[in-house]
């Protein structure tokens, strides 16, 4: 017969996995509205760093024809996602061979910890960065060597310094996320130079596409110099498909032939592919995205200064702000049908991270906020 576990009996975790403080998503709006009572239609959202446009509209029409072409979907996805690393190689001026789809650049994230660490190795990342890099190095029972942010950014010398003899794996986010601090290329390329060889850099440009121009640059050329780079990228932020998970790695070939032995067969959907295949031809819409977002960052910005708010640079399409009681100030949002980001598990317990939105959600948000400081200080 078959053990019986006792109900006091605790599963047999791995201890490390036990150890993990699970992912804060940014709360959505359908739980505010159930909660405090309000209509979804009144409530604005800038907590998870997701384009206000919402999807492009050619992306839906791929979805569509997509659809149509399989009846139902009740084909697996292709493996492979042919046309989308296709389209993906063009662009860029690379192998498809070095390319790995993911479900979400989240999912790249993970491959690189799956194919790198466990227990007896480590993973360096800087404070106030991402925090997937601590949950996908944790729940490979690698150890985590947390390097000290300097200015609320990534601290690249002192990064290379704390490298140790086990280490196999760094995240580098730029811009990162929550702060929106970035990292200029000549420094990033100093830095990709002196990592040495046996340790992979995953550089994080989930927000390359909110790069200023002047600030742009083809970060797939370090790829070809460098076997130990994964360049991380995703359709989530200003492509606008955040809920059809899909996102991408380039490396070279051997790198990638490793992700890909972690990587679960069918992980991009059907849907997904056609889509992302769509918004990656779609330069207006991308045109347009940027350009809301500038427009919308200059607004908050205005907004925090009219308020002798500090904030701090942002080179994404979010922007960190110092509220002090921080989570006072968002549970008075809440009330008031806004939602933003608190970034006390960031170690940034006085600041709020808001995503640019559309210039009225912007302006609902700047309305909220003064009220909303005023309740959160004097109660
Ligand atoms: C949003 C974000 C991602 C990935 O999001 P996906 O939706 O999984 O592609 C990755 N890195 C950073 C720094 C992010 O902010």
């Amino acid at each position: 017969m078959a053990a019986v576990m006792k109900a006091n009996e605790p599963v047999p975790a791995l201890p490390y996995v036990r150890a993990i403080a699970p992912y804060q998503a940014g709360k959505p709006i359908e739980e505010l509205a159930r909660e405090f009572g309000l209509r979804a239609e009144e409530i604005v959202k800038l907590a998870s760093n997701e384009n206000p446009l919402g999807m492009p509209p050619s992306a839906r029409s791929a979805i569509a024809r997509a659809l149509e072409h399989l009846g139902d979907a009740g084909r697996y996805p292709d493996s492979n996602g042919f046309e989308l690393k296709a389209a993906l190689a063009s662009k860029y001026g690379v192998p498809a061979e070095w390319i790995t789809l993911g479900n979400g650049s989240n999912d790249i994230l993970e491959l690189a910890a799956a194919a790198l660490l466990a227990p007896g190795t480590s993973c360096v990342y800087a404070q106030h960065s991402f925090a997937v890099y601590a949950l996908a190095t944790q729940s490979r029972g690698a150890r985590a060597i947390v390097v000290p942010a300097k200015n609320l950014g990534h601290d690249l010398n002192a990064m290379l310094a704390a490298i140790a003899p086990d280490t196999r794996l760094m995240y580098v986010a730029n811009p990162n996320n929550p702060t929106g601090t970035f990292i200029v290329h000549s420094q990033v390329a100093a830095f990709l130079a002196r990592v040495p060889k046996e340790v992979v850099v995953v550089l994080d440009e989930a927000y390359n596409e909110y790069l200023p121009p002047e600030h742009r640059f083809d970060s797939t050329a370090w790829v070809k110099q460098h076997p130990n780079l994964l360049v991380s990228r995703t359709f989530s932020k200003a492509f606008g498909l955040a809920g059809l998970r899909v996102g991408y790695g380039i490396a070279q070939a051997e790198l990638t032939d490793l992700l890909n032995r972690v990587r679960q067969p069918f992980n991009v959907n059907t849907l997904a592919q056609a889509a992302a295949v769509a918004a990656l031809g779609d330069a207006e819409f991308l045109r347009k995205s940027y350009e809301l977002n500038l427009r919308g960052m200059r607004q908050l910005i205005e907004g925090f200064d009219a308020l002798a708010l500090e904030h701090v640079p942002s080179f994404g399409n979010f922007v960190l702000v110092k509220v002090g009681p921080a989570a006072k100030v968002y549970h008075e949002l809440l009330k008031r049908g806004v939602i933003v980001r608190p970034v006390a598990n960031y170690g940034l317990p006085e600041w709020l991270r808001v995503t640019v939105g559309l210039p009225e959600e912007n302006a609902k948000f700047l309305a909220a906020l003064p009220e909303a400081l005023a309740a959160a200080r004097g109660g």
